[in-house]
Parts: C-alpha cells; structure tokens; sequence
C-alpha cells in the first residue's frame, strides 16, 4: 500500500492552499460579530474550480477522484482562517451538487450544476424540521400532487446557506400508508418561488460566517419537472448525499486541526515560562502528541472513506466513521490549542477560540456523534 500522494495531488494540495491563504482573507473579526456572509470568497472558490471537482467534466468538474477532491478540501481547510466558508461550502456541494450530480435527470443538471460550480449560485438542503432532527424522516412537510406539480406545506429549520441561496434542496412525504414509512421525495426549490419565506432563526456560537434559517413553505407550487428523481427516492438521495458530506466537512476539519497543530507547536517551542519552553513540559507536549495522533489518524481515516467512496459507489461505514472521529477530535484538539496558548488562546480573535467554537455544532451537524456511533454499530451487525 503507498501511502505518499501523487505528484499532481502533491501541486493540487499547494495550490489550494496557497489560494485559501492568499485569496480567502477578509475581516473575520468583523465578519463573525455582524454574522456576515463572504460572497467574495465564495466566488473566488468557485474560480479556483474547487465546488466541482470530483464531478466529470461533462458536467463542468474537474473529473478528480473523491480521494484528491477530498485532499484539496484539507488544504482549503488549512489554509482559510474561517471555518464557516468550507463549511457553507460543503453544505452547498453535498447537500444539493452532490444530489443533482446523482439523480439529476440530463437537463436537471445542465440547467442547475454550471452555476453552482462557478460559484454564481448558491444551494441550501432543507431536511431537518423542528420535530424531526436526528429522526429525519418523521419529516412533517407534504408534497401533495397538484395539476402538473405539486404543493409543498411545512417547516424546515436549521438550513445552511438558505438566507443567501438561490436554490433550495427540500424533502417532503409525498404518500403515507399504514403501517409502512413515509414515502420522501426530493424537490428543487428555486428562490423567489411563491410560498416559500425565509424566517430568522437564532445565531450560531460558532461558524458564524455560515448562515441559517428557518424556511417555510405555505401552498409553495414546484413544477413536476423539479422533482427530483422518482417519487420516492428521497431518502436514498438523501443517505447517498450524506456520505460525501461526511467526507468533505471533515476534510475542511481536517485542514484546520493541522493548522492548529502548526500554531501550538510554534507557540510551544518559543513561550517561555520557569525559564524554558512550555513545549518542555511534558504534559504541554503530550497534549500536542496527542493532537498530532488525533491528525494522523484522521487523514487516514478520511482517505480511506474517500476511497471507498469513489469506489463502492457507497460507504456508510467508512464515512461516519471518518465523521465522528474528526468532528470530535476537532474539538478536542481546539481545547488542547486554547490549553497550550493560554489566556491568548482565548482572546476574541485567536484561531484557536474560532475553531473549538466551530468545531462543537460540527459535531452535531451531518448526524450527530450518537447518531454515528448507531450507524457504525448497525453496520457491525448490531
Ligand atoms: C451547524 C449546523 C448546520 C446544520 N445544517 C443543516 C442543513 O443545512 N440542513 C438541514 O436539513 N439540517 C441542518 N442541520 C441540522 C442537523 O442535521 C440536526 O441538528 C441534527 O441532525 C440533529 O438534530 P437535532 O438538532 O434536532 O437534535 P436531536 O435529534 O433532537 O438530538 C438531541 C440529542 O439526542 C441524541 N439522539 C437522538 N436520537 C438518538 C438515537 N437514536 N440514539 C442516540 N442518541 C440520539 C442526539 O445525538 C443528540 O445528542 C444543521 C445543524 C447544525 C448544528
């Protein structure tokens, strides 16, 4: 098994990096106290032809294969100083690229995926509702048949991006029988559609560059021609979209916690107290030993989902697995990071605040950690 990356992953890898250290700057001080989106940012990532690359270039990728897509994700990661971008950004990828790229029908996508890709537009997944969070598919909202469309009524909450998108990914029932589950089906909901209204919802703690919202729908008519894929194909659409975000946020994770490892390394080898290093101390270096575990072990764990990704067409197993431990090992190695920079590590500002303040909803977002751990547990035969 080789383990190093190919020369041309290697040159993806730096490139991104350097883009999202030079091109991904703004106030971000500024930016999370007013919980302002950065447009620009989003534009220039979509550019870069970051939003597709894992997507043929028949459909405007880059034709990568999820292992090297999932790599420049980490250098994206790395490099950005605000974790709310890659975040939004995968919210807009998996929740809705990722759906249209699978069960689109041909005019789907040549309609929707060019402007996602470029960065012009942006998609938001409504799926969670007030009622139904980890239990998705007790979903509330109808889809009810309607002349050559459908009807769409209910409450989503908690939908990345949707105050700044231009496409909404909605699930709904659209038949129910005794006795058996709901049948869900996808729908493309485009912004500006009568019926639909974005209402605030609450700020966030952390990912503050990363907006919500409370959407609902109220008698809100979608052609038949923006279902998306066969009545009740929801939830496969849905579970298969899921996966790819179980790679690519943990991947932006990923990025970051290397950047913090580099930061308290730095600060470890230079901070002097009693008359030497901190790094010295060994319980000052054994939290960084275990930072660098917590990386290592994680970038092996998100290659190996993104291979079997790209392989298996599905990977239920590998991609929560590579989910949970990186969204928890996030926030633990930005408690280390804050530990080792001491009252720095919590000055408004400091990277390492940020991240621990993102990295906590990362763990509930995508399926929380519980929820991982009964994935993985059914996919041991439990
Ligand atoms: C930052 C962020 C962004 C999000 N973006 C989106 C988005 O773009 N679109 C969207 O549709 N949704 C989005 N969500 C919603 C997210 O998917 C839900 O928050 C998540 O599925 C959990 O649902 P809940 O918040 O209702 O918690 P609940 O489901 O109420 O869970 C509460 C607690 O109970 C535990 N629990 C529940 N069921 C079980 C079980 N069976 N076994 C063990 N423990 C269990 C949970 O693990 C958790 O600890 C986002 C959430 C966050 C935090």
């Amino acid at each position: 098994m080789d383990f190093r990356l190919t020369p041309e992953q290697e040159e993806l890898r730096r490139k991104t990096a350097e883009f999202a250290r030079g091109r991904l700057r703004y106030d971000l001080a500024r930016a999370d106290s007013e919980g302002c989106f950065p447009r620009d940012a989003w534009t220039a990532v979509g550019r870069q032809g970051l939003l597709g690359l894992p997507l043929p270039s028949s459909l405007g990728g880059a034709g990568a294969d999820a292992v090297t897509a999932a790599i420049a994700w980490e250098a994206l990661g790395q490099g950005c100083p605000d974790p709310g971008l890659p975040f939004s950004l995968a919210a807009n990828f998996a929740g809705v690229v990722v759906p249209i790229w699978k069960a689109g029908l041909p005019d789907q996508q040549r309609r929707f995926l060019p402007p996602l890709l470029d960065g012009t537009r942006i998609g938001a997944n409504a799926a969670t509702e007030p009622e139904a969070g980890s239990d998705l598919f007790s979903m509330k909202t109808r889809a009810m048949a309607k002349g050559d469309g459908y009807e769409l009524n209910g409450t989503k909450v908690c939908a990345t991006n949707a105050p700044v998108a231009d496409l909404l990914l909605v699930y709904a029932v659209t038949a129910e029988a005794e006795g058996k589950p709901p049948e869900i089906t996808a729908f493309l909901v485009e912004r500006g559609t009568p019926g639909l209204h974005l209402e605030p919802f609450p700020g966030k703690s952390g990912l503050k560059t990363s907006p919500w919202a409370k959407v609902r729908f109220e008698r809100c008519f979608v052609q038949g021609g923006l279902r998306l894929g066969e009545p009740g194909s929801g939830r496969a659409i849905f579970e298969r979209a899921i996966e790819w975000e179980r790679v690519f946020l943990p991947a932006a994770a990923l990025g970051a916690m290397e950047r913090l490892l580099e930061s308290s390394v730095a600060h470890a080898r230079t901070r002097k107290q009693f008359g030497q290093p901190i790094g010295k101390f060994q319980s000052v270096a054994g939290r960084i030993v275990r930072m660098k575990l917590r990386t290592e072990a994680g970038r092996l764990l998100l290659y190996r989902a993104a291979q079997a990704l790209e392989v298996e067409g599905r990977a239920p197993l590998e991609t929560s697995l590579a989910k949970l431990w990186l969204s928890e090992s996030w926030v633990r190695s930005s408690l280390d990071a804050v530990g080792i920079l001491g009252a720095s590590g919590v000055f408004a500002d400091a990277d390492a605040s940020r991240q621990l303040a993102a990295a906590v909803p990362a763990t509930i977002a995508s399926g929380t950690s519980e929820i991982q751990e009964a994935l993985i547990a059914r996919c041991l035969g439990l």
